[in-house]
């Protein structure tokens, strides 16, 4: 036994050492490509290297064996060095977008390494080398991207207890910074949602699981190193005029980001032409528990953006549009008076019908005009872009006189500020409609897409090709005519050019002056010295053409990008006038009412609605139910009723009224009061939050403590059946225990709506001056329930559990049963508990 497993070892030593000695042996005889792609390789170890091979991009190794996998290819094998197979897997070239979008919103990183020189000219092997590094946050392609969504790239630093946090999408120029306390942070990280997050090697924090992480050495963080780089790009004297130069720890994080731009996309780095510092103080905060639990921007059944409260107020017209709003959505402000103006505004067009859809169909089909002028400063764009970024800048006089603007720029009004953020924009347009046609080809390697007119030395170019095209259609005619041969031809081949071409029988006839080209079975081919001039008219004058046209097309792009500043504020008034247009549409069509904004810190609500709940049930049929919520009096609600009352509902509607409001939007509802909120908490007990997935008790009660730490008497707090996911009576003491905390804690006092099927709960009413309970009604006709939806006082005084169960068709004897076991319980503890109720 011992012998054999040392024989084991011993062979295994062999194996290893054979095949030391083979690779070392098989190093000088791999093929020179197989070098070339190692050397590549070795320069890109954590991307995915596209190797172009001709018309495919090849994978090789551990990288063929992901793409077969993923993109669902087959995996190959190629002779690369003697005895050496390596596993490839190729993809056809036009297809690249395509697999790249699978690869990109996997999480994975991909190097394109193209061919440099022309493989038909060089002798030898095809210089290559890698153009671009796609990674998830540095995406630019239109196909990759979605157009109502940013595509952020966030760069993380922590560092003794504060965070900075910068981001950029570098397809619309945005590029911001901030500087919080680290246990803040993950917020900002969950409202980004970034595809792509670029943390310091040696930084220990927790992110989010799901999130794609890039590593980078510490070194990039560096403060000196972030400052100079950030300077240098912006060719500033100081970080002054940014607004950061105080906030070392922004500084950090925008720096290293600019580097992860400039090292994955140099080409992009143009678009980053302003960094904006902001702070989060600013604006109302929302944790990722939130916007899940309130389904802001997705449901969270099915994950997607169906039934979401964005999917309802956006009725935005553009991709643009679509943005500022998901955006606004996700920062809810703080500030009444910026909140006031956004209101004013969705007001004016609220009351304004007619400018209402005069806008809305103006806008209707508009281009992302924002990602498009970066594409053209970025001199990405292909002509028809250009052509849509023209159609998009006309649409903007159209708005404003809509909006009733004038030229004078003397408008008075609450959308006056946003005429005067219209800039116009009529020279760009008349550059573009003068240089670029109305269709012009779909890319630059055939001409067609400079217009006539435009410049003399094309036009001149285009009439001599036109020429020589035409002495060319009629010389067949012609030479018929003078040499008598009816059946010469004039054509044309690739290899041998025009020629003029005589059968056989005829070639008696054939004029001295035609010189002999080529030798056909029936035929002979000729040219003349006239033909030959005519022919190279045609050929130059057609790659010039080409050149020129491109030449004229950069310029032009060029010409547009240096207008990019005042075309991006353009690009952001249209975004705002849709968002706000796209917010009065759906006041209108869903009866919303504008919110009342108050610093009192009351919250009543006469009518609320849960808008999304709503939209799915048959229109009329939703029960609205006031809310009156207040520091000094009715602070915390206690919401009994049994389930499928519809408690979850009217907690969350409370919730989403606020918000929309502080979004600067209307409500549903008949009218709402808003006393300024600073916070949003939500903890859905146990098991409500089924969608999340970690339903543990641990965690409700970890999210709870935070709560209990970080309100404020400006937060409005959700609890939806917390302490549900333990035995009655510790859940029960946890849930009692949690809100006498919140009424009695002198920090906190945060308006609280709490949730429960503990009907003990109202005994707190009894000795917590604040606390208030209400219900919500259900009667019963023949001894069955009827939900009536209504949130009355009083507390519920049970919970037909039974009820329910028979609604969900359990048997009549069980049910009957368990009715029998309840009136045996329920004698038991109203013994035990001699507690009034109020
Ligand atoms: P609970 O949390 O009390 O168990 P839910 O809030 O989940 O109940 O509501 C159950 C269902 O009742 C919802 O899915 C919704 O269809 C309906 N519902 C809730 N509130 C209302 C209302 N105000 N008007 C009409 N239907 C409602
Ligand atoms: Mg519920």
């Amino acid at each position: 036994m011992a012998t054999f497993a040392l024989l084991c070892i011993l062979n295994t030593f062999q194996s290893i050492h054979t095949t030391i000695i083979r690779r070392r042996g098989s190093a000088n005889v791999v093929t020179p490509l197989r070098r070339q792609y190692l050397k590549v390789k070795q320069k890109y170890p954590e991307a995915i290297v596209l190797f172009r091979l001709g018309d495919f991009y090849e994978t090789f190794d551990e990288d063929a064996r992901i793409a077969s996998r993923e993109l669902d290819i087959v995996l190959t094998g190629r002779e690369m060095g003697k005895g050496q197979r390596v596993p490839m897997a190729g993809l056809p070239y036009h297809a690249l977008d395509n697999y790249l979008g699978k690869l990109i919103s996997r999480g994975y990183k991909v190097a394109i390494c193209e061919q440099l020189t022309d493989p038909d000219a060089s002798k030898g092997l095809v210089e290559r080398d890698v153009i671009r590094v796609v990674t998830p946050g540095t995406v630019i392609e239109p196909g990759l991207l979605q157009g109502k969504v940013n595509n952020y790239l966030v760069g993380l630093v922590v560092d003794k207890g504060q965070a900075g946090i910068a981001h950029a999408d570098i397809t619309t120029g945005e590029f911001a910074t901030t500087q919080l306390p680290a246990d803040q942070a993950l917020f900002q990280i969950e409202r980004l949602k970034p595809s792509e997050l670029l943390a310091p090697e040696g930084m220990d924090f927790a992110v989010p699981g799901e999130l794609t992480v890039t590593r980078r050495d510490d070194l990039w963080f560096d403060l000196e190193e972030a400052r100079e780089l950030l300077l240098r790009h912006f060719g500033a004297a100081t970080l002054e005029a940014f607004g950061c130069a105080h906030l070392p720890l922004a500084v950090r994080a925008a720096g290293a980001v600019l580097r992860y731009v400039a090292d994955t996309q140099k080409a992009a780095l143009g678009q980053v032409t302003r960094l904006s510092t902001y702070s989060a103080g600013d604006f109302m905060t929302l944790d990722g528990q939130t916007q899940r639990n309130l389904e802001l921007f997705q449901n969270s059944r099915s994950g997607t953006l169906a039934s979401s409260l964005l999917s309802v107020i956006d009725l935005t017209k553009t991709a643009m549009g679509g943005r500022l709003l998901r955006r606004w959505l996700g920062q809810p402000l703080l500030s009444r008076e910026a909140l006031e103006r956004r209101l004013d505004a969705v007001q004016w067009f609220y009351e304004n019908a007619l400018a209402r859809n005069q806008v809305a169909s103006f806008l209707n089909g508009v281009a992302d005009l924002e990602r498009l002028v970066n594409r053209v400063k970025g001199g990405m764009a292909l002509p028809r872009e250009v052509v849509a970024l023209r159609r998009a800048l006309e649409v903007a006089p159209e708005v404003k006189s809509a909006m009733g603007g004038s030229e004078q720029g003397q408008d008075t009004g609450p959308v006056a500020w946003l005429n005067s953020e219209l800039k116009p924009c009529e020279d760009i347009v008349f550059l573009i409609a003068q240089a670029i046609r109305e269709e012009p080809a779909s890319n630059l390697d055939e001409g067609g897409v400079i217009r006539d007119g435009f410049s003399e030395e094309l036009d001149a170019l285009r009439q001599s090709s036109r020429n020589a095209r035409q002495f060319l259609a009629d010389l067949e005619r012609d030479e018929r005519e003078r040499t008598g041969i009816k059946s010469l031809k004039v054509g044309y081949n690739r290899v041998f050019g025009y020629y003029i071409e005589v059968s056989k029988p005829n070639l008696a006839q054939v004029p001295p002056h035609y010189i002999r080209k080529q030798t056909l079975v029936g035929a002979e081919r000729f040219y003349t010295p006239e033909l030959k001039e005519y022919e190279s008219q045609v050929l130059n004058a057609e790659e010039r053409i080409v050149e020129l046209e491109a030449g004229l097309f950069r310029q032009v792009c060029q010409q547009i990008g240096a207008q990019a500043e005042r075309l991006l504020a353009t690009a952001h008034a249209l975004a705002q006038v849709d968002v706000f247009g796209g917010l009065a549409e759906a006041a209108v069509r869903y009866r919303y009412v504008r919110p009342e904004l108050a610093d009192d810190g009351v919250l009543s609500i006469t009518g609320g609605r849960h808008p999304v709940v709503e939209r799915s049930l048959p229109e009329g049929s939703f029960v609205p139910n006031d809310t009156l919520l207040s520091n000094e009096e009715a602070q915390l609600i206690i919401l009994t009723g049994p389930n499928m009352a519809g408690k979850s509902t009217y907690l969350r509607q409370v919730a989403l009224i606020v918000l929309m409001a502080q979004t600067g939007s209307f409500v549903p509802a008949e009218s709402a009061a808003v006393g300024m909120i600073d916070r949003i908490f939500t903890r859905i007990g146990a098991q409500e939050d089924l969608a999340a997935g970690q339903s543990t008790f641990m965690v409700e009660m970890v999210e709870s403590a935070n709560i209990l730490h970080n309100a404020t008497s400006r937060s409005l707090i959700i609890l939806d059946e917390i302490g549900r996911g333990t035995s009655t009576y510790d859940g029960l003491s946890i849930a009692r225990a949690v809100a006498e905390y919140i009424h009695n804690h002198p920090r906190l006092g945060a308006k609280t709506l709490f949730a429960t099927h503990y009907h003990e709960l109202v005994e707190l009413a009894g000795y917590l001056p604040r606390v208030r309970n209400f219900n919500v009604a259900v009667t019963e006709e023949e001894g069955k329930v009827i939900f009536l939806r209504k949130v009355i006082p009083g507390g519920a005084d049970r919970s037909y559990g039974i009820h329910v169960a028979q609604l969900a068709g359990l048997p009549r004897s069980v049910i009957r049963r368990a009715e029998e076991v309840l009136v045996e319980l329920e004698g038991d503890s109203r013994a035990r508990h001699a507690v009034p109720l109020r």
